[in-house]
């Protein structure tokens, strides 16, 4: 742990995500050279099925992206979303793997980009580098399991206010959360008019908001009574497996 306020403040000069700010000092040093800053939009393609994956992308600060599976009727599926705590693009595999689901922006924000070659290269030099990224794939399996029981048994309400709460813990505090009913409906799998009609059942219920192109969610605690437990399932293993680099709803913390 960084307890020495110099470690502390060499940390907070990262990129604010947090696998990123989970390396020891020596393993930072081995990528930062490597690291460029970017700004991504909503909606921006990283990868295709298929694509040769190169770079690695680690979303920043509200940066989040989606895993989306294509299927035959031309409809995306969402299976699971990383923010801040991860990194998307060959975590696990060594380079130029093809990837085999689409990769999307959710929310824009700053993400770091990391040629995959440059983070095999630290992984081979640096034993406890190689750990922390294993150790996150980890995670992302248990993200994904979690995800394949959630679609299967848990009711499009739960979901709907399971994906509300995982995107707030993004936004430090702010109740406010850039999703469109069209884009509710791509990551549930439902029709536009199924999403509209769960937003408006949580209207009335005096839990959400709603906004042009946002949600405002009005009563956090009711909402996370109507949400799955399949998030805190998750961040409960990440806590066991990389503690404090999942992101909570605390205002500021690892700001
Ligand atoms: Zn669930």
């Amino acid at each position: 742990m960084l307890t020495r306020p110099d470690a502390a403040a060499e940390v907070h000069d990262r990129p604010f995500n947090n696998l990123l700010r989970r390396l020891n000092r020596a393993d930072f040093a081995l990528i930062a050279p490597y690291l460029a800053m970017t700004q991504a939009q909503p909606n921006d393609l990283l990868y295709n099925p298929g694509a040769a994956v190169e770079t690695v992308y680690f979303p920043c600060g509200p940066g989040l992206v989606s895993y989306l599976v294509p299927n035959e009727d031309g409809r995306d599926v969402e299976t699971i979303l990383v923010g801040r705590e991860g990194a998307v693009g060959g975590i696990v595999s060594q380079g130029y793997l093809p990837a085999y689901t689409r990769i999307v922006v959710k929310f824009g924000g700053p993400f770091v980009r990391l040629a995959i070659g440059k983070l095999d290269a630290a992984k081979t030099q640096s034993p406890s580098l190689r750990n922390v990224f294993a150790r996150y794939a980890d995670c992302m399996l248990a993200q994904m399991f979690q995800s394949t029981a959630c679609n299967a048994i848990h009711s499009i309400e739960q979901r709907t206010a399971k994906w509300i709460i995982s995107a707030m813990e993004r936004t430090d505090g702010s109740d406010v959360v850039p999703l469109t009913h069209e884009q509710l409906a791509t990551l549930l799998g439902v029709g536009r008019s199924y999403a509209s009609r769960v937003i408006q059942t949580f209207k009335l219920e005096g839990v959400l908001q709603t906004r042009r192109g946002a949600i405002v969610v009005r009563d956090r605690d009711a909402l996370k009574m109507r949400a799955c437990l399949c998030n805190e399932s998750v961040k409960n293993h990440f806590e066991d497996v990389l503690r404090g680099v999942y992101p909570t709803e605390e205002p500021g913390r690892g700001a």
